[in-house]
């Protein structure tokens, strides 16, 4: 019990430094799949998310790779469809590596916004962002898509895979070419 109230100070303290704490009263929940950390404040956001990533089609030839740690229980569908486009994404840039990303589904525009302000004190408005140093995707649960989420995970991805993370430009080459390429069969050669 000691070790968990230290945890959560610990925890929290870290979450005041890092300016993680959202302007929302709402308490961050979490989903784990076996690459995702979800990390949602209700579950209308967790549904609007869901509904909006679309299933993509993964390939047979990737069965040795399956999303069989995924969680069951009442999220084990979307958790499975996640890792799915986790997957496919790391067959189009042919980058297997095992990872854990975390994403943050804020509620809407203005939420992301006010995350994005309180992580660089300034303002912008991007639809959704990677941010290696917390290894976290943005995203906000009105303004989604598939193609959207896996080219931020192409982003995390990339950013791992190297010994070296690549020129800024590169990455942003490759995430679009992602984003672009989702839906089709991953060329095999
Ligand atoms: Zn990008």
């Amino acid at each position: 019990m000691l070790r968990q109230t230290l945890a959560i100070v610990v925890i929290s303290a870290g979450l005041i430094l890092t300016g993680y704490q959202p302007v929302s009263a709402g308490q961050w929940k979490t989903v784990k799949t076996k690459y995702i950390n979800l990390h949602y404040q209700s579950e209308s956001d967790l549904k609007k998310f869901d509904k909006k990533i679309k299933a993509v089609k993964n390939t047979g030839s990737f069965a040795s790779f399956s999303s069989s740690g995924s969680t069951g229980g009442p999220h084990g569908r979307l958790a499975k469809k996640i890792d799915t486009l986790v997957e496919k994404v790391q067959l189009i840039l042919d980058m297997r590596k095992a990872i854990k990303i975390n994403v943050r589904i804020h509620h809407d525009k203005k939420a992301l916004k006010e995350a994005y302000y309180k992580i660089y004190k300034k303002d912008k408005t991007l639809r959704a962002w990677y941010l290696f140093e917390y290894n976290t995707i943005y995203v906000n649960a009105d303004d989604l898509f598939a193609g959207m989420l896996a080219h931020e995970i192409a982003h995390a991805i990339v950013d791992h895979f190297l010994d070296v993370r690549p020129p800024r430009a590169t990455a942003e080459i490759l995430a679009r070419y992602v984003d672009g390429h989702l839906n089709e069969e991953a060329k095999t050669y």
